[in-house]
C-alpha cells in the first residue's frame, strides 16, 4: 500500500480504461456507487472535485507527545487505545454526547462528540489510532473535543467499522506499518459521517492517483518555472501524498497560484469584455434633479461624500461602465451618495435600481429615500419598492411602473432578479452590503439592461484592495473615511458575566435609563427560539461553544429575552417588541415603523437589524451572547446607535472566559470604533482557524486555498501574469488550458448560484 510515488504513477486505476483527467467523471473511475457517496458528501461529480477535496491538515507521527504531559490549550497528536465508550443525552435538551475515553498508558483523555454517536461504531474499547486536536481541561479531566482521528486496522481483522470495508484505508493499517510511515505526513480530509477521512485518503490514493493524468497545466510553463511551481499533475499528488512536509507545502503553493492565476485571468477578460461593450453616458445637468436635491439638502455634505461623490459624477459621465466600491464607516453617509448618482442618472431619463440584502432594509431604504427626496422630488420620480412580498395587485403595479420607466428608482430585494422583473433603461445599479450579493446576482441585473449599466457598492466593512479585486473583478475603490459632524460619540462596554454574573441586572437598569431619557433601545439575540438554539449546537460549533453547551449555559433567545424584559420592574410600561426573521415581512416592517417613530423603547430582535437599520434617537445597543457574533457583525450591530444627537452606549454581554478566543473577539470590537482596525484584529483573531483548505464563509467557493485577506502578494503576481499573458493573446488561442480552466470556474459559479437560487 505504501506504494513510492513512481510506482503509483505508472501503476492503473482498476476500472479506469483509459488515463482520468480532472473532467472524468468520478463514476467511470470509483462507480456508481461509491460515486455516488462522494457526491451525496460534498457534492463531488468529476475527478477534479474530489482532487480538489484538499487535507485539511496533516498529522504527523513525528510529533507524538505522551498523554503524561499533554499541554492545555494546545493542538497535538498522540497514539493511543480506546479504553471506554459512553453515550448519553443531554440533561437539558435534545441530542446525545458521546464520551471516548482513551489511554496510552501514560494517561486518559476523553474525546466528546456532539450528537455524533455513529461514531461509537468505530471507537470501540481496543481500537488503536492516531488523535489530534486541542486539549482542554474541564472539570478535571483531559478533553478533546471533536477530534481528528484516524484508526489503525484492527490486528484481529474483527469489527470492521461502519464506514470501513475490508482493509483500512487509511496510510497507517497497521502498527508495524505505522513505523515505516513514520516521517510521512497523514492527510486528514473535512470528513462526514458516511465518508472518514482515511476513506478519502484510501480512494485517492488507490483509485484516482494511478490512473489519472498527466494533464495539461493552465500556468504555461515559463510562469511556472518563474515562481518555481510543479506541474499541476505533480502538485495533485502531492497534496494528497505528500512524502515530507516540503511536499504538501510547495503542491500548496502551486495550486494557491493557479487559483489566483485563473481567477485573476478570468476577472480581466470579463473586464476586457465588459469594455468592449460601451455604456450608455450620464451626464451631469445643470438644473436637473440632482442639482435640486443638492440644493435642498438640509445638510453640508462632508468633505470626503463630496470628493467621492465628483468621482462618481465623472464615472457616469463616460461610455465605459462605472464600477465602483463604496466603503465608508456605518453612518458615514453613503446612502446620500448613492442617491446623489441615482438622480444625475435620472437626469438622464435613466432607471436606478438599489439592492438591499433584506425586506427590512429594502423598505427602510425607501422610505429614507422618499424622505430625503421630499415630495416634489418623490412625486417625479416615483421611487418604487420591489420585495417578494408584495400583493399580486401591488406588485403588478410595480412591475408596471419599471418597465414603463415611470419609477426612476426602484429598491428591492432578491426579488428583482426575477425574470418579470425589467426595466425601461436601466442605467445604474446600486448594491448595498455586498457581501449578500454575489457577482453572479450582479450579472443577472445586468442582463436586464440595453447596455451595461453602470455599478455602485457600498460597504461599510473595508475591503482591501485585493478583496476588492478578487471579489468584484475590476472595481475601483472610493473611501469615506470622515463622519458627518455632530455624529456622536459611542462607548461600548464588554459585561462579562463569567467574572461578574450579578452585572446582568444592572444591564437592565441601564435600559430603563435610557428609556426613562426618551432615547430607544435596542437587544440582539443569537437565536429566536431555544429549539434553534439547539439546531445551531448540532453541528460545527467551535472547541469553546460545544464547552460552554456542555456547561449547559443558555444561548439568549429573543423569546425568553422578551418575556424576561417583559417582566423585569425596572422595564415596567416600556413599549417592548420583538423583531425576527421567522416573522413576515409585513409584521417586521410594522414593528420597524413603530421603533423609527418612535412608538417602541425597545426592540428584542436577532441580526435582522445588523445592516443599515437607521433610528437616529436609538442610544443603547445591548448585545447579549456578544460572543456567538462575528468582529464585523458586532461592529455592524454598533452602527445602530449614535447616529442622530444621541450619544451611543454598546454593552457586550458575553459569559465567554476572560482571555478564550471568543471572548479576544469581544474585547477587540469593544476596544476601537475604526472599522479598518478591527479588520485587521479579526484577521489575527482567526489566523488560527484558518487552516489550509478551510471552507470560505458563504458557500462552496471555487477558492480552496486562496485567502484573498492573506495572499494579497501571490493574488498581485497572479493579476500581472495573467495580464502580461492576455495581452498577448486575448483569446487564449494559445493557452487552451487556461481557457479550458475559466470555463470551469463559471461552470462551478453558476452551478453554485443555482444551487442557491
Ligand atoms: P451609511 O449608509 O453610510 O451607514 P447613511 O447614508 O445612512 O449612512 O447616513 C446616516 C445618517 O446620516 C442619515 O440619517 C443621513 O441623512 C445622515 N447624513 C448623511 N450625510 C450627512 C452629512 N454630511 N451631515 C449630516 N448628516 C448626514
Ligand atoms: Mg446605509
Amino acid at each position: 500500500m505504501a506504494q513510492p510515488r513512481s510506482e503509483l504513477s505508472n501503476a492503473t486505476g482498476a476500472r479506469a480504461a483509459t488515463r482520468a483527467d480532472l473532467h472524468t467523471p468520478l463514476t467511470s473511475v470509483l462507480g456508481d456507487r461509491q460515486a455516488a457517496v462522494f457526491h451525496r458528501a460534498f457534492g463531488h461529480r468529476t475527478v477534479g472535485d474530489l482532487l480538489a477535496h484538499y487535507p485539511r491538515r496533516y498529522a504527523h507521527r513525528g510529533e507524538l507527545t505522551n498523554m503524561a504531559d499533554l499541554p492545555p490549550g494546545e493542538e497535538v497528536t498522540i497514539v493511543a487505545e480506546v479504553r471506554h465508550v459512553e453515550s448519553r443525552a443531554m440533561r437539558q435538551r435534545r441530542g446525545s454526547i458521546l464520551e471516548v475515553t482513551i489511554s496510552d498508558g501514560t494517561g486518559v483523555v476523553t474525546l466528546t462528540f456532539f450528537n455524533q454517536a455513529w461514531r461509537k461504531n468505530e471507537l470501540y474499547p481496543g481500537r488503536r489510532g492516531i488523535f489530534a486536536g486541542k486539549v482542554n481541561r474541564y472539570k478535571n479531566t483531559l478533553q478533546f473535543t471533536h477530534p481528528d482521528y484516524e484508526l489503525f486496522d484492527d490486528d484481529s481483522g474483527i469489527g470492521a467499522s461502519s464506514a470501513g470495508t475490508s482493509g483500512s484505508g487509511s496510510p497507517v493499517t497497521t502498527e508495524s506499518e505505522a513505523a515505516a510511515w513514520q516521517s510521512r505526513p497523514i492527510p486528514i480530509y473535512p470528513a462526514t459521517s458516511t465518508l472518514a477521512s482515511w476513506k478519502i485518503a484510501k480512494v485517492i490514493r488507490e483509485e484516482v492517483l494511478p490512473g489519472f493524468g498527466p494533464i495539461d497545466d493552465p500556468v504555461p510553463r515559463p510562469v511556472a518555472v518563474e515562481h518555481g511551481l510543479e506541474p499541476l499533475s505533480v502538485a495533485l499528488y502531492d497534496i494528497h501524498l505528500p512524502e515530507d512536509d516540503a511536499d504538501w507545502r510547495r503542491a500548496r503553493d502551486t495550486l494557491r497560484f493557479h487559483e489566483a492565476f485563473v481567477l485573476q485571468a478570468a476577472l480581466l477578460q470579463e473586464r476586457e469584455r465588459l469594455r468592449e461593450t460601451a455604456a450608455t453616458a450620464r451626464m451631469p445637468v445643470p438644473d436637473g434633479y440632482a442639482a435640486r436635491f443638492d440644493t435642498a439638502l438640509p445638510f453640508e455634505l462632508t468633505d470626503d461624500q463630496q470628493a467621492v461623490g465628483e468621482q462618481i459624477r465623472h464615472d457616469l459621465a463616460q461610455a465605459v461602465p462605472m464600477n465602483r466600491l463604496v466603503q465608508g464607516e456605518v453612518g458615514s453617509g453613503k446612502t446620500v451618495v448613492a442617491l446623489r448618482a441615482m438622480l444625475q442618472v435620472a437626469d438622464n431619463g435613466g432607471q436606478s435600481v438599489f439592492l438591499a440584502p433584506t425586506e427590512v432594509l429594502a423598505s427602510q431604504h425607501l422610505r429614507s429615500i422618499a424622505a430625503a427626496l421630499g415630495p416634489d422630488l418623490a412625486a417625479e420620480l416615483m421611487p418604487t419598492l420591489i420585495t417578494g412580498r408584495l400583493t399580486a395587485s401591488e406588485r403588478k403595479k410595480a412591475l408596471l411602473r419599471a418597465v414603463s420607466g415611470q419609477a426612476q428608482i426602484v429598491v428591492g430585494t432578491h426579488a428583482l432578479l426575477n425574470d418579470k422583473v425589467s426595466f425601461y433603461d436601466l442605467g445604474l445599479v446600486v448594491v448595498d452590503e455586498q457581501h449578500r450579493f454575489g457577482v453572479e446576482q450582479r450579472d443577472v441585473l445586468r442582463g436586464k439592461a440595453a447596455s451595461p449599466p453602470h455599478q455602485l457598492v457600498l460597504t461599510a466593512t473595508p475591503i482591501p484592495r485585493t478583496v476588492a479585486m478578487t471579489v468584484f473583478g475590476d472595481l475601483d475603490v472610493s473611501t469615506i473615511a470622515e463622519l458627518p459632524a455632530g455624529r456622536q460619540k459611542i462607548e461600548s462596554f464588554v459585561v462579562p458575566l463569567a467574572e461578574h454574573p450579578r452585572w446582568e441586572d444592572r444591564i437592565w437598569t441601564r435600559a430603563a435609563e435610557e428609556i426613562a431619557a426618551g432615547h430607544q433601545v435596542f437587544v440582539v439575540c443569537p437565536a429566536i427560539t431555544p429549539k434553534e438554539r439547539e439546531d445551531a449546537a448540532a453541528d460545527g460549533l467551535s472547541a469553546e461553544e460545544l464547552e460552554a453547551l456542555e456547561a449547559e449555559r443558555p444561548i439568549a433567545t429573543v423569546e425568553q429575552t422578551l418575556a424576561a424584559v417583559q417582566r423585569n420592574p425596572a422595564l415596567s410600561g416600556a413599549r417592548i417588541a420583538a423583531l425576527h426573521g421567522r416573522m413576515s415581512a409585513d409584521e417586521k416592517d410594522a414593528v420597524m415603523r413603530a421603533f423609527a417613530a418612535g412608538a417602541l423603547d425597545l426592540v428584542v430582535a436577532t441580526t435582522v437589524i445588523e445592516v443599515g437599520v437607521d433610528v437616529p434617537n436609538a442610544s443603547a445597543m445591548i448585545v447579549l451572547d456578544a460572543d456567538r457574533f462575528g468582529v464585523s457583525q458586532l461592529h455592524q450591530l454598533r452602527g445602530r446607535v449614535g447616529r442622530g444627537g444621541v450619544p451611543g452606549l454598546c454593552l457586550f454581554v458575553t459569559a465567554a472566559e476572560a482571555g478564550s478566543l471568543a471572548r479576544e473577539r469581544v474585547d477587540a470590537v469593544a476596544a476601537t470604533l475604526d472599522g479598518f482596525a478591527l479588520a485587521e484584529a479579526d484577521l489575527e483573531l482567526r489566523r488560527e482557524g484558518d487552516v489550509l483548505g478551510s471552507d470560505q464563509s458563504g458557500g462552496r467557493s471555487s477558492l480552496r486555498l486562496l485567502r484573498v485577506a492573506r495572499d494579497g502578494e501571490v493574488i498581485e503576481q497572479a493579476r500581472a501574469d495573467a495580464a502580461s499573458l492576455l495581452a498577448d493573446d486575448p483569446r487564449l488561442t494559445e493557452h487552451p488550458a487556461l481557457a479550458a480552466a475559466i470555463a470551469d470556474r463559471l461552470t462551478d459559479a453558476s452551478r453554485d448560484f443555482l444551487a442557491r437560487a
